[in-house]
């Protein structure tokens, strides 16, 4: 990646990244730089390949002698590397500048503890870029849910795991030879949908992901909220769950002990008195009207949608976009959790939007390149 240097070079990348093919007329226009500012800050990132010019006429009559011909970014200049780390299984993907996955892999891990999931990281990323130019090999995002420090590339403490103080990012950097981002899986896939997502759209939304966790993702006031001590957003841990029961976090009455798909399967297995009941059997019924099952996901929607009234007072965005893999089975909250939303949130911010997103378990991966991505744009070289 050449150096990007200047603020007005980084701004106009990542212009051109998320919303190429785009005229420099326009990127001008867009960040308030002048039209020879962005001629100069473009014009290293072209002779080093990253951006490409299309057509021929460089000149159209009547502007001045200005280029108009639009600016992309070379999509494979740069390959990303991205993987979720979930318990018991790795996903990874490669994508190229713009975030487009290029190739996908997913594998069991015999084990969570760190040695066996950095040797096995180390081992997808061997499987994945095989074959490929590993110049072009920007380095490693990675995507774990719990209290991240992603400037420090530390999991501070990832229930799900059994991980507390582990600086992952040095450990891979170790083992993989190249740079490497760490960050809270909400906020990877929240920086994401910055650049190439709902955030193309808005100034301010929030991303509110449902299934094994229920998380938040704040972008306000043209950035992704990281919280004074890199936490925010922790909305399944908003104390609207249930008081008589313990979240996996050991505190009482969180949201995600009811909302989480845990919680759901625990309650209709209890209610069924059926310990080995499956989710997808969990799912049929509750499609098929059993009024347990409904109840379970009535209860679940219910609370994220008071989750999200809380979130829309507390800070106003324009747009809520629910993702993650509850949405698959949306039909299931959503009424509730609609209702639930309206009730309890607090005048003009009702105007506030809520979209869904289709999702594919590549996404968090996908997440976690465009962290990394963001990251070797932001500091305008490899991230060593
Ligand atoms: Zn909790």
């Amino acid at each position: 990646m050449p150096p990007l240097i200047s603020p007005a070079a980084i701004e106009v990348f990542t212009h051109v990244i998320t919303r190429g093919p785009v005229p420099r007329v326009e990127i001008a226009r867009a960040t308030g730089l002048s039209f020879a500012a962005v001629t100069k800050a473009i014009a290293p990132l072209i002779e080093a390949g990253y951006v490409r010019e299309h057509g021929s006429a460089r000149v159209k009559a009547g502007t001045a002698g200005r280029p108009v011909n639009p600016l992309s970014v070379v999509d494979d200049a740069g390959l990303l590397a991205g993987i979720k780390i979930n318990p018991g299984e790795l996903i990874g993907v490669i994508t190229g500048l713009t975030a487009e996955v290029r190739r996908e892999a997913r594998a069991d891990l015999t084990a969570d503890d760190p040695a066996t999931v950095i040797d096995a990281i180390r081992t997808m990323i061997t499987e994945l870029t095989a074959g490929l130019d590993h110049d072009r090999l920007l380095g490693l995002g990675v995507a774990v849910s719990g209290d991240v420090d992603g400037r420090a590339g530390v999991v501070r403490e990832s229930v799900r795991l059994g991980w507390r103080d582990l600086p992952l990012a040095a450990r891979l950097r170790e083992v993989a030879g190249i740079p490497v981002v760490v960050e809270n899986d909400v906020r990877a896939l929240t920086l994401a949908e910055h650049w190439f997502g709902v955030g193309l759209d808005t100034t301010s939304f929030a991303i509110i992901t449902i299934g094994t966790g229920i998380g938040c993702g704040l972008h306000l006031n043209g950035d992704v909220v990281e919280g004074a001590f890199g936490v925010a957003g922790e909305i399944g841990h908003l104390p609207l769950g249930d008081p008589d029961l313990t979240c996996s976090c050991g505190r009482r009455a969180c949201l995600e002990t009811v909302a989480s798909s845990a919680a759901i399967l625990t309650s209709i297995r209890n209610d069924a008195d059926h310990p080995e009941l499956t989710w997808t059997e969990a799912l049929r019924r509750a499609h098929q009207g059993d009024p347990a099952a409904v109840a379970a996901f009535a209860r679940a929607g219910s609370a994220i949608g008071r989750a999200m009234a809380t979130v829309v007072n507390l800070v106003g965005p324009e747009v809520i976009q629910v993702v993650g893999e509850g949405v698959a089975d949306f039909d299931l909250y959503e009424d509730r959790m609609r209702a639930a939303f309206h009730d309890h949130v607090f005048g003009a911010a009702e105007r506030c939007r809520i979209g869904t997103r289709s999702h594919s378990f590549t996404d968090w991966a996908r997440g976690a390149a465009v962290a990394l991505l963001r990251s070797v744009v932001r500091n305008g070289t490899r991230t060593k």
